[in-house]
């Protein structure tokens, strides 16, 4: 963050300082007491499992220059302490301060799926003129996201921020503390409806950021989909569409897969650009034309974008391919829903290259009372495009297996496992050389232990 001393940060943050000295200066936060970098100003947060007022004493003996509580606990005299109402609004509005300090371009990145991966596309595309802030890895929340923002200094030209959400209200908070200029929304699909109820409600609850764009602003928005239309007229500064082969503002044609990625044209107001992406999926490419767009917004050139696309790297477990021997894995168990593992066994296919396809797909939790449904079409997409084998892992993905049945997938090569562990027993049964695997499912199904396994079998 950018320097501040930590009576301008109780100013901030609404706090007093009930001991120490107030003119120690501070330039980095930190919420973990095991990872304290010495100088910091520890915020003690409570979760649902812990309180980190127990860690106040770790955070003093691994160096804190301070620490915010918000709870009558003793500590060590020396230390300056700052008392707050609630350490966590506290850590937000000390990120509100200081991403107003530093008075750059913000561009919030929400979506149902793709906003790790566009988020990630969309930094490569602006590091290569600027210097870009962006969310670490999924820290998408309300402790994620004022992390996020307290990473920004003197040095920091523009930021690029990953907000999720569960429910209503929730994305219009992370905006008023991160304030975007720009907004993204990738695609509205199926994930949290449990919370939400409908499709439509879920658009509404992302067409929150819209709200918060100001009018020299811009939204860059997906014109596949009819919910985020809707939702475009809450925008009231610039909104610029993207789609594959579609009537609007970006769109790509000549879609070429290929091994380790897409290469493809991109038009742009009238501009043609050659891209190769080295991400796999349509779905991919769809994440590249949004990062296309805020580049164009920014100003970069067309050859910066692409430089900024050829050289991405995305996160972990989010369709990475591995090769063990003569089997290819694609290792997609961060997370999964009907929407995106629809993409995924499209990748599956693509990779493929007519080798003998096997899914491993896991259940998709938070589905709602769209469960059922849900499992069944993916099942039956599996079906359709020509999956060879299916390992349905979990009680909910046994309607996988059902839709693929349903669809004309043979019995025989429909395997329905209770846990990792029996899929693992399964795998090492069937699996042949050559073949290429797609292991999917919900965080919590934790599918990551299947590819460990696989990557490890002798
Ligand atoms: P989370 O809500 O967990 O933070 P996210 O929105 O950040 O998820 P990613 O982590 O980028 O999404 O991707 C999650 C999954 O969605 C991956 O399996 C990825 O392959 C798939 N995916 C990525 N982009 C898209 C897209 N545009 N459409 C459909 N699926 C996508
Ligand atoms: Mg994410």
């Amino acid at each position: 963050m950018k320097s501040a001393t930590l009576g301008e940060i109780a100013q901030a943050i609404n706090g007093e300082i009930i001991q120490g000295d107030s003119g120690i200066v501070i330039n980095r936060v930190s919420t973990d007491s095991r990872r304290i970098e010495p100088g910091s100003l520890f915020f003690a947060l409570r979760g649902t499992r812990y309180d980190a007022h127990q860690f106040l004493d770790q955070a003093i003996a691994a160096g804190a220059g301070g620490l915010v509580i918000d709870r009558d606990v003793e500590v060590t005299a020396g230390i300056t302490v700052i008392k707050v109402l609630d350490t966590l609004a506290a850590l937000q509005a000390l990120a509100a301060s200081n991403r107003e300090r530093c008075g750059i371009p913000l561009i919030g990145v929400t979506g149902s799926t793709g906003k790790t991966t566009t988020k990630d596309m969309i930094a490569s595309v602006l590091g290569t003129r600027l210097h870009t802030i962006k969310t670490m890895g999924n820290y998408n929340n309300e402790i994620g996201l004022p992390l996020t923002l307290l990473n920004m200094d003197e040095n920091s030209e523009v930021a690029v921020v990953e907000m999720g959400m569960r429910g209503p209200g929730e994305i219009d908070a992370l905006c008023r503390i991160a304030k975007p200029n720009g907004a993204v929304i990738t695609n509205i699909g199926e994930t949290h409806l449990e919370l939400l109820g409908t499709v439509s409600n879920i658009a509404a609850a992302k067409g929150e950021i819209l709200e918060n764009i100001p009018t020299d602003g811009f939204a860059v928005l997906n014109a596949e989909s009819s919910f985020i239309q809707r939702e475009a007229k809450r925008c009231r500064g610039k909104v610029v569409f993207f789609g594959i082969e579609q009537e609007c503002e970006i769109t790509a044609k000549d879609i070429i897969a290929e091994s380790g990625g897409n290469r493809f044209t991109a038009e742009i107001a009238g501009y043609e650009g050659e891209f190769f992406l080295p991400a796999p999926g349509r779905h991919n490419v769809m994440n590249a034309l949004a990062a296309i767009a805020v580049g164009r917004e920014l100003g970069l050139s067309i050859e910066e974008i692409a430089e900024g696309l050829k050289t991405v790297t995305l996160s972990d477990m989010r369709l990475a391919i591995i090769e063990v021997g003569d089997i290819k894995i694609i290792n997609d168990t961060y997370n999964a829903s009907p929407v995106s593992t629809g993409a995924a066994l499209q990748v599956l296919k693509e990779v493929s290259c007519g080798k003998s396809m096997v899914a491993v797909l896991g259940d998709m939790l938070e589905l709602g009372s769209r469960a059922v449904e849900g499992h069944l079409e993916v099942g039956s997409i599996a079906a359709d495009l020509g999956v060879d084998s299916l390992v349905a892992v979990g009680d909910l993905a046994s309607g996988i297996a059902d839709g693929a049945l349903r669809s004309g997938m043979p019995a025989g090569k429909i395997y329905r496992c209770a846990d990792n562990r029996e899929a693992i027993t399964v795998l090492n049964v069937i699996l042949r050389e050559g073949e290429v695997v797609l292991v999917k499912g919900s965080r919590g199904m934790h599918m990551e232990q299947i590819v460990e396994s696989l990557v490890n079998f002798p």
